[in-house]
Protein backbone atom coordinates (compact mmCIF):
# COMPACT_ATOMS: atom_id res chain seq x y z
CA UNK A 1 0.00 0.00 0.00
CA UNK A 2 1.23 3.43 -0.98
CA UNK A 3 0.54 6.41 1.62
CA UNK A 4 1.56 9.52 1.96
CA UNK A 5 4.86 10.71 4.21
CA UNK A 6 3.87 13.47 5.99
CA UNK A 7 6.40 15.43 7.86
CA UNK A 8 5.02 17.78 10.24
CA UNK A 9 7.89 20.11 10.93
CA UNK A 10 5.84 21.47 13.68
CA UNK A 11 6.95 17.89 15.53
CA UNK A 12 10.54 18.93 15.70
CA UNK A 13 11.13 21.42 18.31
CA UNK A 14 12.21 24.43 16.50
CA UNK A 15 15.36 25.05 19.41
CA UNK A 16 16.54 21.60 17.38
CA UNK A 17 17.52 23.62 14.69
CA UNK A 18 18.52 27.06 16.26
CA UNK A 19 22.34 25.91 16.50
CA UNK A 20 23.18 25.43 13.38
CA UNK A 21 21.68 28.89 12.06
CA UNK A 22 22.87 30.58 15.20
CA UNK A 23 26.20 29.79 14.13
CA UNK A 24 25.85 30.84 10.64
CA UNK A 25 26.57 27.76 8.82
CA UNK A 26 24.25 26.07 5.99
CA UNK A 27 20.62 25.49 6.51
CA UNK A 28 19.42 21.51 7.14
CA UNK A 29 16.67 20.00 4.52
CA UNK A 30 14.30 16.85 4.74
CA UNK A 31 12.75 14.83 1.57
CA UNK A 32 8.96 14.91 1.57
CA UNK A 33 7.64 12.28 -0.52
CA UNK A 34 4.63 10.58 -1.62
CA UNK A 35 7.13 7.50 -3.06
CA UNK A 36 8.22 4.41 -1.33
CA UNK A 37 11.99 3.79 -2.01
CA UNK A 38 13.09 0.83 -4.21
CA UNK A 39 15.67 -1.83 -3.41
CA UNK A 40 17.35 0.94 -0.82
CA UNK A 41 17.96 3.79 -3.13
CA UNK A 42 17.24 5.57 -0.48
CA UNK A 43 15.48 9.11 -0.81
CA UNK A 44 18.86 11.37 0.58
CA UNK A 45 21.12 9.98 -2.12
CA UNK A 46 18.92 13.05 -4.60
CA UNK A 47 20.98 15.27 -2.80
CA UNK A 48 23.97 13.89 -1.63
CA UNK A 49 26.62 16.35 -3.20
CA UNK A 50 27.52 12.58 -5.65
CA UNK A 51 25.57 12.17 -8.86
CA UNK A 52 26.70 9.02 -9.14
CA UNK A 53 24.49 7.63 -6.24
CA UNK A 54 20.28 8.30 -6.70
CA UNK A 55 17.29 7.72 -4.96
CA UNK A 56 14.47 5.24 -6.82
CA UNK A 57 10.87 5.11 -6.49
CA UNK A 58 9.73 1.69 -6.41
CA UNK A 59 6.17 2.14 -8.48
CA UNK A 60 5.22 4.02 -11.56
CA UNK A 61 5.03 7.88 -9.91
CA UNK A 62 1.88 9.43 -11.37
CA UNK A 63 0.09 13.07 -10.94
CA UNK A 64 -0.63 12.50 -7.41
CA UNK A 65 3.07 11.91 -6.46
CA UNK A 66 5.78 14.62 -5.58
CA UNK A 67 9.34 14.45 -4.42
CA UNK A 68 10.03 17.80 -2.56
CA UNK A 69 13.07 19.07 -0.69
CA UNK A 70 11.96 21.24 2.27
CA UNK A 71 14.85 23.48 4.07
CA UNK A 72 14.60 24.13 7.64
CA UNK A 73 14.23 27.86 6.86
CA UNK A 74 13.47 29.87 3.73
CA UNK A 75 17.14 30.73 1.52
CA UNK A 76 17.71 32.93 -1.41
CA UNK A 77 18.10 30.82 -4.43
CA UNK A 78 19.67 31.86 -6.97
CA UNK A 79 19.62 28.53 -9.32
CA UNK A 80 18.16 24.81 -9.10
CA UNK A 81 19.51 22.06 -11.21
CA UNK A 82 17.57 18.54 -11.08
CA UNK A 83 18.98 15.81 -13.21
CA UNK A 84 17.28 12.52 -13.33
CA UNK A 85 17.62 8.83 -14.59
CA UNK A 86 20.43 6.48 -13.34
CA UNK A 87 23.77 7.17 -13.95
CA UNK A 88 24.96 5.05 -17.21
CA UNK A 89 24.43 4.92 -20.56
CA UNK A 90 20.49 4.13 -20.89
CA UNK A 91 19.77 6.57 -17.92
CA UNK A 92 16.77 4.75 -17.07
CA UNK A 93 13.83 6.01 -14.45
CA UNK A 94 14.33 9.55 -16.15
CA UNK A 95 11.34 12.06 -15.59
CA UNK A 96 9.58 11.59 -18.75
CA UNK A 97 7.03 14.72 -17.90
CA UNK A 98 7.31 16.58 -15.06
CA UNK A 99 8.16 19.87 -13.99
CA UNK A 100 9.80 21.26 -11.10
CA UNK A 101 8.26 23.57 -8.80
CA UNK A 102 9.54 26.18 -5.79
CA UNK A 103 7.54 27.07 -2.40
CA UNK A 104 8.21 30.55 -0.24
CA UNK A 105 6.66 28.85 2.22
CA UNK A 106 6.72 24.80 1.81
CA UNK A 107 2.64 24.39 0.97
CA UNK A 108 2.11 26.54 -1.93
CA UNK A 109 3.78 25.74 -4.86
CA UNK A 110 4.19 27.50 -8.01
CA UNK A 111 6.16 26.36 -11.70
CA UNK A 112 9.56 26.97 -11.97
CA UNK A 113 10.23 24.75 -14.97
CA UNK A 114 9.52 21.59 -17.45
CA UNK A 115 11.31 18.83 -17.13
CA UNK A 116 13.78 18.02 -20.70
CA UNK A 117 15.17 15.17 -21.32
CA UNK A 118 15.19 14.30 -17.54
CA UNK A 119 16.75 17.43 -16.55
CA UNK A 120 15.16 20.75 -15.08
CA UNK A 121 17.03 24.02 -14.42
CA UNK A 122 16.81 27.45 -13.70
CA UNK A 123 18.15 30.69 -12.34
CA UNK A 124 16.08 32.36 -9.35
CA UNK A 125 17.60 36.04 -9.05
CA UNK A 126 18.13 35.21 -5.20
CA UNK A 127 14.31 34.57 -4.79
CA UNK A 128 13.61 33.11 -1.03
CA UNK A 129 12.75 29.73 -1.16
CA UNK A 130 11.23 27.10 1.36
CA UNK A 131 10.76 23.96 -0.91
CA UNK A 132 11.46 22.63 -3.90
CA UNK A 133 9.61 19.48 -5.51
CA UNK A 134 9.73 17.38 -8.23
CA UNK A 135 6.01 16.67 -10.15
CA UNK A 136 5.14 14.14 -12.96
CA UNK A 137 2.49 15.65 -15.05
CA UNK A 138 1.38 11.98 -16.25
CA UNK A 139 1.33 9.04 -15.16
CA UNK A 140 5.06 7.52 -15.51
CA UNK A 141 5.47 3.89 -17.22
CA UNK A 142 8.49 3.09 -15.20
CA UNK A 143 10.01 3.72 -11.53
CA UNK A 144 11.01 7.49 -11.18
CA UNK A 145 15.48 7.75 -10.39
CA UNK A 146 16.45 11.14 -9.15
CA UNK A 147 20.54 11.71 -9.53
CA UNK A 148 20.95 14.82 -8.06
CA UNK A 149 19.42 18.46 -7.14
CA UNK A 150 22.26 21.09 -7.05
CA UNK A 151 21.60 24.20 -5.43
CA UNK A 152 23.07 27.19 -5.00
CA UNK A 153 21.99 29.94 -2.57
CA UNK A 154 22.32 32.14 0.37
CA UNK A 155 23.07 30.84 3.01
CA UNK A 156 23.72 27.35 1.50
CA UNK A 157 21.48 24.45 2.18
CA UNK A 158 23.87 21.03 3.30
CA UNK A 159 23.41 18.41 1.46
CA UNK A 160 23.31 15.01 3.09
CA UNK A 161 26.96 14.06 4.05
CA UNK A 162 25.90 10.93 5.89
CA UNK A 163 22.92 9.94 3.63
CA UNK A 164 20.42 7.68 5.69
CA UNK A 165 16.71 5.96 5.73
CA UNK A 166 15.30 5.06 8.41
CA UNK A 167 12.38 2.59 6.67
CA UNK A 168 9.44 2.28 9.31
CA UNK A 169 7.78 -1.04 9.96
CA UNK A 170 4.54 -1.34 12.04
CA UNK A 171 2.90 -4.13 10.54
CA UNK A 172 1.67 -5.12 13.84
CA UNK A 173 0.67 -2.17 15.07
CA UNK A 174 -0.30 0.21 12.08
CA UNK A 175 -1.18 2.54 15.12
CA UNK A 176 1.97 3.67 15.64
CA UNK A 177 3.03 4.32 11.77
CA UNK A 178 2.27 7.95 12.33
CA UNK A 179 3.90 8.22 15.50
CA UNK A 180 7.24 6.44 13.78
CA UNK A 181 7.63 7.90 10.83
CA UNK A 182 7.81 11.15 12.63
CA UNK A 183 10.47 9.44 14.98
CA UNK A 184 12.42 8.15 12.15
CA UNK A 185 12.57 11.30 10.14
CA UNK A 186 13.80 13.23 13.24
CA UNK A 187 16.29 10.36 13.67
CA UNK A 188 17.19 11.24 10.03
CA UNK A 189 16.99 14.97 10.59
CA UNK A 190 19.92 14.39 13.43
CA UNK A 191 21.87 11.44 11.72
CA UNK A 192 24.75 14.16 10.51
CA UNK A 193 25.11 16.18 13.78
CA UNK A 194 25.18 11.99 15.73
CA UNK A 195 27.70 11.28 13.22
CA UNK A 196 29.84 14.07 13.52
CA UNK A 197 30.02 13.71 17.28
CA UNK A 198 31.22 9.91 16.77
CA UNK A 199 32.97 10.06 13.62
CA UNK A 200 36.43 8.08 12.85
CA UNK A 201 38.98 7.63 9.94
CA UNK A 202 37.48 4.98 7.16
CA UNK A 203 34.07 5.05 9.42
CA UNK A 204 31.40 4.74 7.01
CA UNK A 205 27.66 5.16 8.94
CA UNK A 206 24.60 2.60 7.63
CA UNK A 207 22.70 4.23 5.29
CA UNK A 208 19.64 1.71 5.50
CA UNK A 209 18.19 1.50 9.05
CA UNK A 210 15.10 -0.48 9.65
CA UNK A 211 12.96 0.57 12.47
CA UNK A 212 10.39 -1.85 13.32
CA UNK A 213 7.71 -1.11 16.55
CA UNK A 214 6.09 -4.24 17.92
CA UNK A 215 3.42 -5.47 20.03
CA UNK A 216 5.19 -9.09 20.52
CA UNK A 217 8.36 -7.11 22.24
CA UNK A 218 8.28 -7.05 25.93
CA UNK A 219 11.54 -4.38 26.17
CA UNK A 220 11.55 -0.77 25.91
CA UNK A 221 13.89 -0.42 22.54
CA UNK A 222 16.89 -1.89 21.46
CA UNK A 223 19.52 -2.28 18.18
CA UNK A 224 21.16 -4.61 16.92
CA UNK A 225 22.80 -5.86 13.51
CA UNK A 226 21.76 -2.33 11.76
CA UNK A 227 18.03 -2.33 12.89
CA UNK A 228 16.34 -0.86 16.24
CA UNK A 229 13.08 -2.47 17.45
CA UNK A 230 10.87 -0.65 20.01
CA UNK A 231 8.04 -1.53 22.03
CA UNK A 232 4.44 -0.59 20.64
CA UNK A 233 3.35 -0.42 24.45
CA UNK A 234 6.00 1.69 26.28
CA UNK A 235 6.37 4.20 23.01
CA UNK A 236 2.27 4.30 22.98
CA UNK A 237 2.18 5.45 26.67
CA UNK A 238 5.61 7.17 25.98
CA UNK A 239 5.23 8.84 22.80
CA UNK A 240 7.93 12.04 24.24
CA UNK A 241 10.38 9.69 24.95
CA UNK A 242 11.81 10.35 21.47
CA UNK A 243 15.53 10.13 22.91
CA UNK A 244 15.13 6.59 23.18
CA UNK A 245 15.25 6.45 19.41
CA UNK A 246 17.93 8.55 19.23
CA UNK A 247 20.13 6.81 21.78
CA UNK A 248 19.49 3.83 19.67
CA UNK A 249 20.22 5.55 16.67
CA UNK A 250 23.69 6.11 18.25
CA UNK A 251 23.97 2.57 19.18
CA UNK A 252 23.86 1.91 15.28
CA UNK A 253 26.31 4.77 14.64
CA UNK A 254 28.66 3.23 17.19
CA UNK A 255 28.82 -0.58 15.59
CA UNK A 256 31.48 -1.53 17.92
CA UNK A 257 31.85 -5.30 17.57
CA UNK A 258 35.02 -5.46 20.52
CA UNK A 259 34.33 -7.48 23.67
CA UNK A 260 36.74 -5.42 25.35
CA UNK A 261 34.16 -2.87 25.29
CA UNK A 262 32.44 -2.35 28.64
CA UNK A 263 28.66 -2.68 28.65
CA UNK A 264 28.06 1.00 31.23
CA UNK A 265 30.64 2.81 28.76
CA UNK A 266 28.64 1.81 25.54
CA UNK A 267 25.63 2.59 27.11
CA UNK A 268 26.70 5.51 29.15
CA UNK A 269 28.54 7.27 25.37
CA UNK A 270 24.78 6.66 23.92
CA UNK A 271 22.80 8.49 26.80
CA UNK A 272 26.00 11.48 26.65
CA UNK A 273 24.77 11.88 23.21
CA UNK A 274 21.18 11.87 23.79
CA UNK A 275 21.47 14.16 26.93
CA UNK A 276 24.14 16.50 26.38
CA UNK A 277 23.62 16.71 22.24
CA UNK A 278 19.78 16.14 21.55
CA UNK A 279 18.18 17.54 24.39
CA UNK A 280 20.04 19.20 26.90
CA UNK A 281 19.35 19.74 30.28
CA UNK A 282 17.03 16.98 30.31
CA UNK A 283 18.78 14.65 32.22
CA UNK A 284 17.47 14.86 35.49
CA UNK A 285 19.49 14.63 39.19
CA UNK A 286 21.87 12.07 39.42
CA UNK A 287 21.82 10.36 43.16
CA UNK A 288 25.22 11.93 44.54
CA UNK A 289 24.97 9.01 47.49
CA UNK A 290 24.53 6.18 44.58
CA UNK A 291 26.54 7.67 41.88
CA UNK A 292 29.09 5.60 39.95
CA UNK A 293 31.15 6.26 36.52
CA UNK A 294 30.00 2.87 36.02
CA UNK A 295 26.40 3.23 36.49
CA UNK A 296 25.63 3.08 33.06
CA UNK A 297 23.10 4.96 31.08
CA UNK A 298 22.53 8.57 32.07
CA UNK A 299 24.76 8.06 35.61
CA UNK A 300 27.98 7.40 33.14
CA UNK A 301 26.54 9.98 30.72
CA UNK A 302 26.56 12.68 33.37
CA UNK A 303 30.56 11.34 34.89
CA UNK A 304 31.50 11.66 30.74
CA UNK A 305 30.12 15.06 30.72
CA UNK A 306 32.28 15.90 34.03
CA UNK A 307 35.12 14.73 32.65
CA UNK A 308 34.57 16.30 29.13
CA UNK A 309 34.10 19.70 30.80
CA UNK A 310 37.11 19.74 33.07
CA UNK A 311 40.06 17.42 31.31
CA UNK A 312 39.53 16.88 27.93
CA UNK A 313 36.41 18.23 25.82
CA UNK A 314 36.80 15.80 22.86
CA UNK A 315 36.81 12.66 25.79
CA UNK A 316 33.88 11.16 23.52
CA UNK A 317 35.24 11.39 20.43
CA UNK A 318 38.63 9.28 21.55
CA UNK A 319 36.83 7.08 23.48
CA UNK A 320 34.43 6.10 20.36
CA UNK A 321 37.40 5.74 18.41
CA UNK A 322 38.79 3.21 20.66
CA UNK A 323 35.81 1.46 21.46
CA UNK A 324 35.15 0.97 17.80
CA UNK A 325 38.42 -0.40 16.66
CA UNK A 326 38.56 -2.61 19.61
CA UNK A 327 41.34 -0.65 21.54
CA UNK A 328 39.62 -0.20 24.60
CA UNK A 329 41.11 -0.14 28.01
CA UNK A 330 40.33 1.21 31.36
CA UNK A 331 43.98 3.25 31.66
CA UNK A 332 42.80 4.98 28.46
CA UNK A 333 41.21 7.54 31.17
CA UNK A 334 44.76 8.28 33.07
CA UNK A 335 46.39 9.08 29.46
CA UNK A 336 43.83 11.25 28.54
CA UNK A 337 43.07 13.08 31.83
CA UNK A 338 45.88 12.24 34.20
CA UNK A 339 43.58 10.57 36.49
CA UNK A 340 42.56 6.89 37.10
CA UNK A 341 38.89 6.17 36.23
CA UNK A 342 38.15 5.88 40.14
CA UNK A 343 40.11 8.65 40.98
CA UNK A 344 37.92 10.88 38.11
CA UNK A 345 35.03 9.09 39.81
CA UNK A 346 35.63 10.26 43.53
CA UNK A 347 36.05 13.71 42.21
CA UNK A 348 32.94 13.76 40.19
CA UNK A 349 31.04 12.27 43.17
CA UNK A 350 32.05 14.92 45.27
CA UNK A 351 30.95 17.73 42.97
CA UNK A 352 27.42 16.70 42.65
CA UNK A 353 27.20 17.50 46.27
CA UNK A 354 27.84 20.50 46.14
ZN1 LIG B 1 21.39 1.28 24.83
Amino acid sequence: MRRPLRLAFAFVPTVLFLPAIARGESVAAVVETTLETGSKQIRQFAFDGDAETFFASKENPSVSDHFTLVFEQPVSVKSIAVITGQPGPESAGKLETGVLEVSTDGETFTELAKFANGEAREELHAKPIRAIRIKPTSVQDHPLAVREFTIASDPPVAVFEYPVEIAVDCSDSPEMKEWADKVARLCELWYPRLNEALKSDGYKPANYIKMRISSSYNGVAEAGGGNILGSTKFFKAHPDDVGAMIHETVHIIQRYRSRKNPGWLVEGVADYIRFFLFEPGKIGPINAKRARYDGSYRTTAAFLAYVTDKYDKSLISKLNVHMREGTYKEDLFKELTGKTVQELDEEWRESLKR
